[in-house]
């Protein structure tokens, strides 16, 4: 027997408890010492637990759509029986805390935001199996951090005003698109990218004869793929407060959420036509 039931068990004699019981009480203490962060990081992405950081830190530009995109999001992950950590703090990307976390959300995040070592874990993180979820200002972020950049697929480079634009489904089998009209129009501000990583798997294509001031001619406008045992899912959609009370919008959103959890979702790349 360890010390520590040794110890308690002339105390529960007290209490007429039996030594089984004591074994139980053992298990119980265990169960309630925190996991090491080996023991948590070992653990694979189903065995996490449902549960998701909002990382909505800005050095840059900061939207005012961040607070109703964090409740929108709350509410989706709510129906999908997940919970939900929002933060600004940087140093919760440690491997510890990561490791809590099935899926991370870059809700508008801008500029430099993560140091080297929270980079390094975050790398980690996703190369191990975790789920990464950008949206709209996500691809105007970290752009002096080269794995971000491809994992993210692409970098923010302009924008027109906010306009009505439509969007062409090119992949109706996913969950964040299955829901959708071919020819999918809605306002928003439409990002320019600087360039394309050759490996996503496009969902979404800007029609950019459908308003003024797109400029990439193939304009892929929401995609994911793989990052190692990982996966990735970016919607450039998000800058108004609208978006997050659109039903069409929130349903777009809900799937993809879905289909970063599920361990069973395949991932086949399709070419970018640059
Ligand atoms: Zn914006």
């Amino acid at each position: 027997m360890r010390p520590f039931g040794l110890f308690l068990l002339p105390v529960l004699a007290l209490v007429g408890c039996t030594s089984d019981e004591v074994e139980d009480v053992d298990d119980v203490v265990k169960q309630l010492e925190p996991l090491s962060p080996s023991e948590l990081t070992d653990r694979s992405p189903e065995q996490r637990g449902g549960r998701i950081l909002i990382f909505t830190r800005t050095k840059g530009f900061r939207h005012d759509s961040i607070p109703v995109g964090v409740r929108c999001l709350r509410e989706l992950a709510a129906e999908q029986g997940l919970e939900v950590d929002q933060t600004e703090d940087p140093a919760r990307f440690n491997p510890t805390e990561l490791a809590r976390f099935r899926c991370v959300v870059f809700l508008s995040t801008t500029g430099d935001i993560l140091e080297p070592p929270q980079e390094k874990a975050f790398e980690e993180w996703m190369e191990s199996g975790g789920a990464f979820f950008g949206i709209h200002a996500a691809t105007d972020t970290e752009f002096g951090w080269p794995w971000y950049g491809k994992m993210v697929g692409a970098y923010f480079s302009n924008h027109p005003k906010v306009q009505p634009a439509t969007q062409d489904v090119v992949d109706a089998t996913h969950p964040s698109t299955a829901h959708l009209p071919a020819r999918w129009r809605r306002t928003d501000e439409w990002y320019n990218f600087r360039s394309f990583e050759p490996d996503l798997h496009v969902l979404l294509r800007l029609d950019e004869t459908s308003y003024t001031g797109g400029n990439n001619r193939n304009h892929p406008s929401a995609w994911c793929k793989a990052v190692g045992k990982g996966r990735m899912f970016y919607t450039a959609g998000g800058h108004t407060k609208e978006s997050f009370a659109e039903p069409e919008f929130r349903t777009h959103l809900a799937g993809a959420l879905r289909w970063l959890l599920d361990p069973n979702a395949k991932i086949t790349p399709s070419k970018v036509d640059r």
